[in-house]
Formats: structure tokens, sequence, C-alpha cells
């Protein structure tokens, strides 16, 4: 089996051992020790909250660069929704994706328009079956992520439809073939990524076996070169077409966008990768069983939020939405027959499920595991309790842990150091104050004068 790959990495040099990063990683996965931080792979999940905290720049996502695009004779780009929010004053999509064009790309395809299939599908899903509720959108590959790690009873509650990055990358592709009759395989997809834990999805995706996208793109790495096309473009006449999405699949890229599709009868829109987890907490619990369709984010404010994406995300929606306004209303690109085809034919499904995934086993033999369970939680006891995060770990519990499983030691904790410190100080005071026989005053003992 392949390694796993993580998008989200750390910058050793950068590393200052601030330890910021360890309180905001909602997996605990990062530790600082001998002033560096490091990153327990089978913890992460590429939200990268971490990019976001990091004072020193020292968290980065590696994402794919243009380079690759040599390696197809035909490159189609997919924009995420989201892109488009980091313009100002569009008047349409058009001027982006002609720049997108001008950058090296033969086609585009907007993933809003694959989003508004997704939705379509997952409507239907939920319309036709006897679901569990909540439904769970599948679309944030870091949501995934932490499901399969944090609420493994929770996964066969995801609806078990691909991404709109999936479909586009599929429906591009086939386009491409018939109008180019060029091979399949020589036609790249390329998504243009606001997100690391999409990067993460293409190379080890969870619910397909072969991911149809070829490379992904971070937004930072083009933005300047549309940026520059764009200034360029408005002294010239005005551009062709290119934009099949409607204002339904666009709204995807903030939070709300995806209910908006899926337009089942009660629906919850959540954002927030920590906002996430106590949702999902409730939801274990067994709260919210009557609502249809649960949209969940791992960033704030949805993927106009994330990472990659050089605007902050307010600035990122308001664009979003007044290109939205300026876009009006026009019919869906394919038509309801289209649609229903799609959902017959089951194209667009998942074809694996999501799978649990166990990130500590103490012990393969189950009698030494209990005995450091037992042992886990008395020295979670004995730890002061303040999650200071001074010992390199974000929580007590989780240095117990570390220690449990030897990379840690009870003294990293301050307070138990200067406890044992202390206890070492009156232990040499004591030892300061006996006296060998041969000093000692023994009138004391004897009582004479
Ligand atoms: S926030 Fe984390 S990665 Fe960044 S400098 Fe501090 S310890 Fe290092
Ligand atoms: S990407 Fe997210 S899960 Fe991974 S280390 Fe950073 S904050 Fe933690």
């Amino acid at each position: 089996m392949s390694e796993y790959f993580h998008s989200v990495t750390l910058d050793f040099e950068k590393c200052k051992g601030c330890t910021n990063c360890i309180k905001k990683c909602p997996m605990e996965a990062i530790r600082v020790h001998d002033g560096k931080a490091t990153i327990m792979q089978e913890r992460c999940i590429d939200c990268g909250e971490c990019i976001r905290c990091c004072p020193n720049h020292a968290k980065t996502a590696v994402t794919d660069t243009l380079d690759i695009l040599s390696e197809y004779k035909y490159r189609i780009a997919l924009p995420a929704p989201s892109f488009f929010g980091q313009f100002k004053e569009l008047e349409n999509a058009d001027c982006v994706l002609h720049g997108l064009l001008s950058i090296g790309f033969d086609d585009v395809f907007e993933v809003a328009l694959a989003a508004e299939i997704v939705g379509f599908l997952v409507h239907q899903y939920i319309k036709d079956n006897k679901v569990k509720k909540p439904v769970f959108s599948s679309a944030c590959p870091a949501v995934l992520r932490l499901m399969q790690i944090k609420f493994p009873d929770l996964l066969e509650q995801i609806a078990p439809i691909l991404t709109p990055m999936e479909v586009a990358a599929r429906l591009a592709k086939e386009e491409a073939v018939r109008k180019t009759g060029i091979d399949y395989e020589d036609i790249g997809a390329f998504f243009i990524s606001p997100c690391p834990a999409k990067v993460t999805e293409m190379r080890n995706p969870m619910t397909t076996k072969h991911s149809a996208v070829n490379g992904v793109i971070g937004v930072q790495l083009i933005y300047k070169d549309i940026i520059k096309y764009i200034i360029k473009e408005k002294t010239q006449k005005d551009p062709s077409r290119l934009q099949k999405a409607t204002k339904l699949g666009m709204a995807w890229g903030y939070v709300t966008g995806e209910s908006k599709n899926v337009d089942a009868s009660t629906t919850l829109a959540v954002s927030g990768i920590h906002n996430v987890i106590s949702l999902l907490e409730e939801i274990e619990r067994g709260e919210l069983k009557n609502v249809d369709f649960i949209e969940l984010q791992a960033c704030i404010g949805g993927c106009v939020g994330g990472p990659l994406n050089i605007h902050n995300l307010f600035v990122g929606r308001v664009r979003l939405r007044e290109l939205i306004k300026k876009c009006g209303s026009k019919p869906s690109y394919y038509t309801d027959e289209e649609l229903l085809r799609f959902y017959t034919q089951g194209h667009y499904a998942s074809t694996e499920p999501v799978q649990p995934k166990a990130i500590m086993h103490l012990d393969e033999d189950m009698s030494k595991a209990i005995q450091k369970m037992e042992r886990l939680d008395q020295i979670t006891n004995e730890l002061p309790g303040l999650d200071c995060g001074a010992c390199g770990s974000p929580s007590c519990r989780a240095l117990a842990e570390d220690i449990i499983r030897g990379i840690a030691f009870e003294t990293d904790c301050v307070i138990k150091l200067r406890e044992k410190v202390k206890t070492l100080a009156e232990e040499i005071l004591d030892l300061a104050r006996i006296v060998p026989p041969v000093m000692a005053d023994t009138s004391k003992k004897t009582g004479e004068k």
C-alpha cells in the first residue's frame, strides 16, 4: 500500500516552538518537543487550522504547481465556486474563466456546475430511500476524515454521492473526449483549490477507488496571474460566455449554499471544525434525528474561508454574493431528464464506503491494553488538569497518552517538575541536617552537663 499523503506540512526551520498551534488543532495532532513542532500523521485531517494560526508561517500546504500541466495533452481547470469570491467587482465569472485559459489551460469546467448535480443527487437519495437521519454531506474531506477517526458510528449516514470536485473532473473529461477525440488518459483535470484537504483527498480518495482529478493547484499560486489578466481584459472587448453554472451552484462557495442545492425539507448548515465536532457529539447522543440533511464544512464560512484563499472569508463571501446577484436567473445547464439519468445510472454515486480509522492502539494484547488504559487514567488524574500546553502536548490527557506511548515524561509537566524539585530540595535539606556520628553532640543524648 502506498504511503498516506498529507498536504499540511511543517517547515522545521521556521518553527519557533511557540506552541500556538497545539491548542488550535482539533485532532490534538501536534506536539512541541525540543523547541520544534511535529505533526502526528495518523491524527491529522489536513483541515489547515494550524496554517491559519501559526505566527511564523511554519505550516504550509503542499499543492501541485502549473508544471504538472505539461504531462497532459489537454488540460482542464476546475475552479471551486469560492474561487470567484477572490476577485472584486466582477461583472460575471467569464473573465476569471478566460484568465484560467490564459495561463495554460485548454478548457474550463466550473465545479459549481457539478455542485448543482450533486445537490440534485443528494435530494433524490433522501427522497427515494428510507434513510437514517440526519444525512450528512460528503463534500468536505476534512470533515469526512474527522468522522472516520472520532465519529465512526455516524459514517453510514454520509450521503453516498461523489464530491462536486470529483463529478466535475469526470464530466469535464467525458465532454473533452467527445469534443476533441483525445484519449481520456491524455486529458488532465486540475482543481483550483482553497483547501489542503482536497489535495489529500485526490491522493487518498475516500469515496471512490481512483480520483479522476489529476492535480490540485492552490488558489495562491495562480491568483496574481488571474488578477493581471482581469486588469488587462478590462480594456478589451467583452469576453465570450464560458459560465454555465447558475447562481445556485455558485452559492456552494459559502456555508448554506450546499443545503440550498440539496433542497430537503429540513436542513442545517454548520461551519468551522470545532462547531462541527460539537454538533456531531450532540448527534451521537441522539439529537436532531428529524433533520433531513446536515451540511458540514470544516472552514468557518465554508470554502470561502479555506486557508489557501487570499482574502478574508467575509470579503470572499461578500464578493461572491455580489457576483451571484449579477448572474441573474437562468435555467440549469443540464435538463431535468439529464439530471434524472445521472441519478438512475448511479454514475456519480460513491463506490467505496467511508471506513473508520483507529488512531490509538495501546497494545495488540487485550489484557496489556487494559492495563495501559488503567495506567493512562491514573496518570491523567495525577496531572494538574490545567491543560496549559507548556509540556508541548495540547492537554493533560494528551500528555498522559504520550507518556504511555513512550514519547513524553511526567516531568515534561512544569507543575510536576516543580513538585519533584521541591521534594528533592526538601530531601537535600533533610540530608544536610544530618550530622555524622563523630561530630554529633552526644551530651544531648546522655543529659550530661
Ligand atoms: S504555531 Fe506551531 S508550527 Fe508555528 S511556530 Fe509555533 S509551534 Fe511552530
Ligand atoms: S491540518 Fe488540522 S488536523 Fe492537521 S495538524 Fe493542522 S490543525 Fe491539526
